[in-house]
């Protein structure tokens, strides 16, 4: 048996080559990163967890007409999803002010902003992902201003649907990242929704304590990452209720078991 090329590996996932071609495979890692990879670990489950969470809320974006490149889940811990050209920026959606828009403008986190804010950084781990303007992305040719046009327009669609997803299980949607690919059909080519939307990529905050069930739990050392990566799921309605709340993943258990 051949083993399966691998096409990509990042912080939070590998991409392999799928069984068709135009399509990948996404595998979901346990493993997380923060501030530009100077802080490394693992959340045991994580990616089983994203891997679901991201399926639910790709699957509901694409009912409502949002194209994305997710196909279907395989496994515990991969999907098949669209091959796409990557457009190397990270769009930043922002409801409530916190993290870098912060710090960056002296702003309390926890303050509703008084309009959706957007914002681009450069996708470039080197660089440590700089914001940008939509002068860049034109100067440079990362996206041209039909698709920039598109892009801000999805965004919107995105963030509107999942603020009503998650604070009708009293979750409030704080801010998020999306990340778009181009595909081709001959000369023409078209943006959809690409990457993951999960608890790594979002902050999500409990909506009566405002305790915080994302990734700012492992970025901020507060611990519980896996249960507050769980609780999202349990109330997006995504886990077993009253089994021990236990991820059966049959990859950790039979490294667990040795095998
Ligand atoms: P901030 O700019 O405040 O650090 O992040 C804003 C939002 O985008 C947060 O929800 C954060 O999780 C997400 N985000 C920004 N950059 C990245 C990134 O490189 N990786 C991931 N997983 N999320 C990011």
């Amino acid at each position: 048996m051949s083993r399966r090329r691998q096409i990509y590996e990042g912080k939070a996932k590998i991409l392999y080559e799928g069984p068709e071609p135009g399509t990948l495979i996404q595998y979901f890692k346990d493993d997380a990163t923060a501030f530009n990879a100077q802080k490394k670990g693992t959340i045991n489950g994580k990616g089983v967890l994203n891997n679901r969470i991201s399926e639910h809320i790709f699957t509901l974006l694409g009912q409502i007409g949002v194209p994305h490149h997710f196909i279907r889940r395989l496994n515990m811990r991969e999907q098949l999803i669209r091959q796409v050209e990557i457009i190397p920026v990270e769009v930043v959606v922002r409801n409530v002010a916190a993290g870098t828009l912060s710090k960056r403008l002296g702003i309390e986190e926890g303050e509703q902003l008084p309009r959706t804010i957007i914002e681009y950084f450069y996708k470039d781990d080197a660089l440590g992902d700089p914001m940008i303007t939509d002068e860049h992305i034109a100067a440079f040719g990362w996206a041209s201003q039909d698709e920039m046009h598109d892009i801000a327009d999805m965004a919107i669609r995105v963030n509107d649907f999942m603020c009503g997803l998650f604070a009708a299980v009293g979750i409030r949607l704080v801010d998020f990242k999306l990340e778009f690919g181009r595909i081709w059909d001959n000369d023409y080519s078209r943006v959809i929704l690409a990457d993951e939307i999960s608890p790594d990529g979002c902050r999500l905050w409990d909506m009566k304590s405002n305790e915080k069930l994302d990734k700012d739990r492992f970025r901020r050392d507060l611990g519980g990452e896996m249960e507050a990566y769980q609780e999202v799921a349990r109330r997006l309605g995504l886990m077993p209720e009253g089994e021990g709340h236990a991820v059966l993943d049959m990859d950790a258990h039979r490294k667990k078991r040795g095998r």
